[in-house]
């Protein structure tokens, strides 16, 4: 039995979710807000971003979101619930680099004068994204994906996938405390997802902004940002560990603000929970493959006999697509396609694999 997911703490945002509109603006804390950024084609793929007040007045936007049109004018009429102005943006930090996160960045940052950080990583994968979607166009080919799918798989995946295009002012590492006045807000490096993904805590007032890295129902996908020489399967546990050190049982548990779905506690069966969708899947992939090898489990490939099965059919043959492989398309089949030669190579068989 999967574990239950956990239960909203803002009944606004269950609501909204419940009745696919958009959640209001919400006070998480004294001085800490949710805002919604609507998806420009549907309300679902809303995403939430935080604004965080500092001593001196000042703000701190966390995922400004959505790059639509009405973004900043969206962003000021929130402001001014709060009785703040666009020019009390100081500072604008992105979790990771995904468009529905950092997509209305630039526009914010022209509209208030704001700096804005991320982490280096996220950096390297903007800047190196053209090399990247030539190696992404090379393993689509790899994998075998029948022509029908290659086109969107290459609009979403490879070359023609739309990644923002900007510069930060201002890299954030590993345990790098956020300039906020009168706050501890300290950048956690949490790669899996993305390469760069940030998770910011607050530990004072036991908040943890999770971005995409731990969402109360949905299993993040990995491997979705830069090119890197890890495997994101392993990045992913190793971040989910790095969260479950900062949480605390009982009352003082860290209260997480994610980037899509709802606030809740119960971070540490959160990630434990996410831990195991891994497990499940990496048995998944290697019982497809074991299957299409034929049992021979463990023997040695049989390079170009045409014996060693391709990630598409491996991926074809696991049974825990939701909808099955077929169903899938764009990102989420990338994706799925992409998980299952990580979680393949992060048990030692990638060599069983057709290369
Ligand atoms: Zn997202």
């Amino acid at each position: 039995m999967p574990a239950a997911a956990p239960a909203p703490l803002s009944p606004l945002q269950a609501e909204a979710l419940r009745a696919g509109t958009l959640p209001p603006l919400e006070e998480v804390r004294h001085g800490v807000w949710s805002l919604t950024s609507p998806a420009t084609s549907s309300v679902a793929d809303a995403s939430y971003g935080y604004v965080v007040e500092g001593s001196d007045g000042l703000l701190t936007l966390i995922d400004p979101g959505w790059p639509s049109p009405d973004a900043v004018d969206r962003l000021e009429t929130a402001l001014h619930e709060i009785d703040h102005e666009l020019a009390d943006v100081a500072l604008i930090v992105a979790t990771h680099l995904h468009v529905d996160h950092l997509g209305a960045a630039d526009a914010v940052r022209r509209a208030t004068g704001a700096r804005l950080a991320m982490h280096p990583a996220e950096h390297r994968a903007l800047a190196g994204r053209a090399d990247d979607a030539v190696a992404a166009d090379a393993d689509i080919a790899r994998w075998q994906v029948p022509a029908e799918a290659q086109e969107a798989l290459v609009a979403s995946w490879g070359s023609g996938r739309l990644l923002v295009d900007v510069v930060p002012d201002l890299l954030l590492d590993d345990g790098d405390e956020l300039p906020v006045a009168g706050r501890r807000l300290r950048a956690v490096h949490t790669p899996g997802h993305t390469s760069g993904h940030l998770c910011l805590v607050e530990p004072e007032q036991r908040l943890l902004f999770t971005g995409d890295h731990v969402l109360p129902t949905i299993n993040p996908g990995i491997g979705l940002g830069g090119r890197t020489a890890t495997n994101p399967v392993d990045d992913v546990l190793a971040s989910l560990a790095r969260v479950v050190e900062l949480d605390r049982p009982g009352a003082d548990g860290l209260e997480v603000c994610p980037g899509h779905e709802y606030r809740f506690v119960g971070l540490t069966e959160r990630a434990e929970a996410l831990v195991a969708h891994r497990g499940e899947r990496t048995r998944d992939a290697l019982g497809a493959l074991d299957a299409l090898l034929g049992g021979a489990a463990g023997s040695a490939p049989v390079r170009g006999s045409g014996a060693a099965p391709s990630v598409w059919q491996v991926a074809e043959a696991m049974t825990g697509w939701r909808g099955g492989l077929r169903s899938m398309t764009g990102l989420p089949l990338a994706s799925a396609l992409a998980q299952t030669e990580w979680h393949l190579r992060a048990a030692g068989r990638a060599a069983h694999l057709a290369s």
